[in-house]
């Protein structure tokens, strides 16, 4: 589903990517992790378009991605993206961050779009605070908000940039149950994350970066028992 074949990209003289071969299939969980700076961010967001690439092919269901206007609002309506930062409207409903892009990208009507984001709110535990204001939600909330809006345009894979990075410790595991749930519903996933648990749990493989490389991409029991490369030693002593 997702194609990425010797992607390049630098920021001025750092080479940020350096020929990234990855593919992910339908239905996989892959779970990307490395030290900071190691590119993971800039890969994620070159999946999806929000930086360009200098080199190389990025594929999603065998079409290369779109350059510019509706086709590239479709890309990212097809390939969502859950941020660390969750950014809700601050002055819309849950309900109306949810149903907002429904009705302009997907072009439905209001009352189907909100039926659908009520759908959507309970599926993510949240049916009883459609009509809440963000700031009247606690982090996990929110960030549970922010996956049933992208769950709202019915994507066919979903990034997911460190979603819990910015949470206080409690509230984290009623996302990732969340992101677990997916997972098992069969949805096609790239998660950066540090939360080893998760990663464990559920994912089909654990792409390790480094310095702008993937080193290791692996099943997770063997990435964990036996990472191959010293970088990931390193890595994973400092954090298990
Ligand atoms: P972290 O774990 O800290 O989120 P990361 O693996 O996501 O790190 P990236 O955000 O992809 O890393 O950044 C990779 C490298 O590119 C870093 O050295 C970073 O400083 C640099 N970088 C990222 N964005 C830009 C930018 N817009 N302009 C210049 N350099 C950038
Ligand atoms: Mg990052």
């Amino acid at each position: 589903l997702i194609e990425l074949r010797d992607v390049n990209k630098h920021y001025g003289t750092l080479h940020v990517l350096q020929g990234i071969d990855l593919t992910v299939d339908r239905g996989e969980v892959v779970v990307v992790i490395g030290p900071s700076g190691s590119g993971k961010s800039t890969l994620c967001r070159a999946i999806n378009r929000l930086e360009t690439i200098e080199s190389g092919e990025i594929r999603i269901d065998g079409r290369p991605l779109p350059e510019e206007g509706k086709e590239l609002a479709r890309l990212r309506a097809e390939v969502g993206m859950v941020f660390q930062s969750f950014n809700l409207f601050a002055h819309k409903t849950v309900l109306a961050n949810v149903s907002l892009a429904q009705t302009k990208v997907r072009g439905r009507k209001r009352d189907e779009a909100d039926r659908r984001s009520r759908e959507l709110l309970d599926r993510v535990g949240l049916a009883a605070h459609a009509d809440k204001y963000p700031a009247q939600l606690s982090g996990g909330q929110q960030q549970r908000v922010a996956i049933a809006r992208a769950l709202a345009m019915d994507p066919k894979a979903l990034l997911f940039d460190e979603p819990t990075s910015a949470l206080d410790p409690e509230m984290i595991n009623e996302v990732l149950e969340v992101m677990r749930q997916l997972a098992r519903d069969g949805m096609t996933m790239v998660v950066v994350t540090h939360e080893m648990g998760f990663a464990r749990s559920a994912a089909n493989r654990v792409v390790f970066m480094a310095d702008g490389r993937i080193l290791e991409d692996r099943a997770p029991e063997e990435f964990f028992t036996a990472p191959r490369s010293d970088r990931a030693k390193d890595f994973l002593s400092k954090i298990l």
